[in-house]
Formats: structure tokens, sequence, C-alpha cells
């Protein structure tokens, strides 16, 4: 088989879950963020594992994925849409008990004339000027959103991952200032980032995403994809041939390339081949070489003794981050990238103790 394996380890995902969820303290309710499939790894698979770990609240961008997410979860989880009220939406967010974080005040108006009585809650835009009620808007519509009884204001940080930029601290004061106007509804602004910007970020929830599949901000946070791309022909060059589109690079001594499968089809976009990107056999590290075609990549295997079936090109030594700065972008966009070709495999969290 052609296709490149990629594992998902649910374990690993449940442990940066726990780890993010002890850093906010135990009276902050430690959500999780799946919008895009669960950053892409697959929210099937990874909304059940949190749910068993005891993540109550989860959040999805927009309501078809609020829809997925209850069939894959059943009733009990509360689940809330960041985009809120669409066009459209009212149904889908009655139907499946979805709640609609409102944003503008056009959403707190047709969420008042289709859905009052069902739960919802709001955004503040505290300075990131992207999603929410600005806070002047939000004074004047206190009294309308009063009566809503929202269960949750949120607003999100711009610069989470920058601790020392002076947004943060000014987010939080507007943010809270905000936040008195619907005095006893609990409050949440912290996504990974904020988790580690303290306590003073964390309010009543935090929503971790990226944390939990092991991607910065969260230093310490556990691998959780390894991608084995299987070999499919090996050959020997001499000292002046060249291997791969363009011609780019050239063997200046024997060499022995190795030609595995996946490319930027598969979400290993062309620019990783810029930096100094390694495909693994075992702990041994080798070149990629040559540019990224859209199904394959060629790698330079001259050190290895024998090639292994499989080359892994994501695992504990070269994470999401490492190849996204290759790329020249973020281990958000790299996991969001990875394609659908892949023979996705999950490994299952062991059993906790006790159960
Ligand atoms: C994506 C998102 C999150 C999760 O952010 P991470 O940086 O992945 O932890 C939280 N809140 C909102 C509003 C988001 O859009």
């Amino acid at each position: 088989m052609a296709k490149a394996r990629l594992t998902i380890d649910l374990g690993a995902i449940v442990a940066n879950w726990r780890a993010l969820d002890i850093r906010s303290g135990s009276t902050v309710e430690t959500a999780a963020v799946l919008k895009a499939n669960a950053y892409g790894l697959g929210i099937a698979k990874v909304a059940p594992a949190l749910a068993q770990a005891g993540v109550h609240t989860f959040f999805v961008a927009l309501a078809e994925e609020g829809a997925e997410l209850r069939g894959v979860l059943g009733p009990d989880p509360e689940i809330y849409i960041l985009s809120g009220l669409m066009p459209g939406d009212a149904a889908i967010l009655e139907d499946h008990k979805l709640i609609p974080c409102l944003n503008s005040r056009e959403q707190v108006e047709e969420f008042t004339a289709k859905l009052k009585g069902l739960p919802c809650a709001v955004q503040i835009d505290s300075g990131m000027n992207r999603l929410g009620i600005e806070p002047k808007d939000f004074i004047d519509l206190s009294s309308t959103l009063i009566e809503l009884r929202p269960k949750l204001v949120i607003s999100h940080l711009a610069c989470a991952d920058l601790p020392a930029h002076p947004l943060n601290t000014e987010q939080l004061r507007v943010f809270g200032a905000t936040c008195t106007a619907l005095s006893g509804t609990k409050r949440s602004l912290a996504a990974t980032g904020g988790i580690l910007l303290g306590p003073d970020y964390h309010f009543d929830l935090v929503r971790p995403g990226i944390g939990l599949f092991g991607g910065l901000p969260f230093l310490d946070a556990g691998p959780v994809v390894k991608l084995a791309l299987p070999v499919i022909q090996v050959r020997d060059v001499e000292p002046g041939e060249v291997v791969g589109y363009g011609a780019r690079w050239e063997a200046l001594k024997p060499a022995r390339i190795a030609t595995v499968s996946a490319g930027y089809a598969d979400g290993l976009i062309r620019r990783t081949g810029n930096g100094n990107v390694h495909l693994y056999a075992g702990s041994k590290a080798c070149s990629l070489v040559g540019r990224v075609s859209m199904d394959l990549i060629t790698v330079d295997v001259t050190g290895l003794a024998d090639v292994p079936s499989h080359l892994e090109i994501l695992n504990a030594h070269q994470g999401i981050d490492d190849l996204a700065q290759a790329a020249g972008t973020i281990g958000y966009e790299f996991l969001t990238s990875l394609g659908q070709r892949y023979d996705y495999r999950y490994i299952e969290p062991a059993t906790p103790a006790g159960k």
C-alpha cells in the first residue's frame, strides 16, 4: 500500500488536556475546541476520547460542525458555536441543542426573535476586532442580554502567544470591565496561549485547542501525530546527477535516494522542502532533498545500512511546529492542512485505573 500512515495518539491528546486542566486550577473548567474536524485529526475519534476523560464543554466554529459533534457525543455535553447564529442556522441549533456565541447586535436580535428561551452565549470584542459585540454596544444591549440569561460570556486574545504584548493586559482589562454589565454570568477569555499567561486570564472556563494536539505555544505538550511514508523506490545517484523537479538538488558524491509516498496534495506543503527537514528511520535522520512533489518526496538515505519500509516525517524528533517553521507557517495551519489520503490510525487511551 502506498498510502502513508498517520497515527494519532488519543492518549497523548487526553494527557495534554489534563496538563492544561491542571495549569488552569481546580475551580476553572477546561473545555476543548474541536473546530475544523478537531484541527484536522478527526472529530469522531478525538471528541469521545476527551469526553471520556471528563470534558463536558466543547467549541466548534460552525453550526454544521456542532451537529456532527452532537451525533458523535450524544445529548449531554455542551456544544458552543463560535460563529454564533447565522442565517439558516436556527433550526440546526435547536435540533441539535447547540449554543450559539452571539457576536453582534443582529445575532442578538435574530436569537431573540427565533430562539428566545433556549441557551445562548455572548462574545465581546475586547480588542482583536474579529468577532464579538463591541464593549459600548454590549453595555447598550445589556438589558436585552440579561433577559436572554446567557450561559457564558467569552472573548478571544489576539496576542496570547506573545506574553509581553501590551494588548494582552489591555484585552484583559476591557473584558473584565465589560463583563460587569452581565454580572453573575460565567466568563471565558483564554485559549491555549491565554492559559499559559496565568490565572488572571482564566476566569471560569478556558478553551484550549492547539495545545491538545501538541502545538505551540504549549511548549510542554506531548507529541500526538506520527506520519510514516512508505518507501516506493531506492536508487543510487552519481556525483553531478540531480533529483526532482527543477533539478534543485545535485549529488556532490555518490548517494542513495529513497522516493517516499506523500506530497503537497497530502498537506506536506511544497515549501516544507525549503527548510532543514528530515525523515527518520528510527532515530536516524535523513535529509529531505529536492522539491516536494504532489505525491512524492525524495530523501537522502546514504547513511542508512538498511532502508526500512517507511520513513517518518512527523514523530517525537520532528513535530508539527518544526515542519511548519520549515514551511514558513504555523502548527495550526500544518495540522489542518493534513490531507484525507492517509491511512488514519488511532491509538486508544489507556483505560484509567479503577474503570
Ligand atoms: C480557535 C479558538 C480557540 C482555541 O485556540 P487555540 O489557540 O487553538 O488554543 C479558542 N477560542 C476561540 C474563539 C477560537 O477561535
